[in-house]
């Protein structure tokens, strides 16, 4: 099963992809994750990356289209679902050439959409426990103690791209770049409308249902 997910930041994507991948056994490909990962490596790409992405501004294509090849041919092994991951028309049209030269194609396109006022205070509020990982929110699952893990790791990290004034470029940038995607998947006529604004419990229902469908 291959499925992408869109949607802009703050959506809900990475949480209810790990419900999913849990679930269905997929490959979560994070494009983010990767880049945050090639950025912690200092590797050529990790570098070429870090400016954009703290400007909030989408990396070139070149650059993320050949990082995705990689991670493909990597795991051809299994079924994925794609975080983040095309987020142009133009990877988005490497995408499809890459899955037809494998027989492969996209089962669907799950557009997660919340609305604009609701996406700063939710990712302003994103916090992490860089020792263990455990996900906060300040405003909806806050720790005990102000900024510090419940696990008694430390102090909690904010990302530096979760801030007000990265977030809105991000959220710009997802209007202008990746909004246009929803119309070229509908023309493949695979898309799946998801309303983020319902709860995260609520969504995840809802996408087990869309996902059991797709099942053979
Ligand atoms: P994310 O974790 O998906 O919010 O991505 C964080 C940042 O990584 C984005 O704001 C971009 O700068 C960069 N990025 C992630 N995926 C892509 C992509 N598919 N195309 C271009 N830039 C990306």
């Amino acid at each position: 099963m291959i499925v992408v997910f869109l949607g802009p930041p703050g959506a809900g994507k990475g949480t209810q992809c790990k419900s999913a991948v849990d679930r269905y056994g997929l490959r979560h490909l994070s494009s983010g994750d990767i880049l945050r990962r090639e950025r912690q490596e200092k590797s050529d790409l990790g570098k070429k990356a870090q400016t954009y992405m703290d400007a909030g501004q989408l990396v070139p294509d070149d650059l993320i289209v050949a990082m995705m090849m990689k991670e493909f041919e990597n795991h051809s092994d299994a079924g994925f679902i794609l975080d983040g991951f095309p987020r142009t028309i133009g990877q988005a049209q490497a995408l499809d050439q890459a899955l037809k030269k494998n027989n492969n194609s996209i089962d669907a396109v799950l557009n997660l959409q919340v609305d604009d006022d609701k996406l700063e205070q939710r990712v302003t509020g994103r916090r992490s426990c860089p020792e263990c990982g455990t996900a906060y929110h300040l405003l909806y699952n806050p720790p005990q103690k102000q900024n510090l893990c419940d696990n008694s790791c430390g102090e909690l990290d904010q990302r530096p791209d979760d801030t007000a004034e990265v977030v809105r470029n991000r959220i710009d940038a997802y209007h202008k770049q990746t909004a246009p995607l929803v119309d070229y998947y509908q023309k493949q006529g695979n898309v799946r409308l998801l309303d983020g604004n319902l709860t995260i419990e609520q969504v995840t229902l809802k996408l087990f249902d869309i996902m059991d469908s797709l099942l053979p």
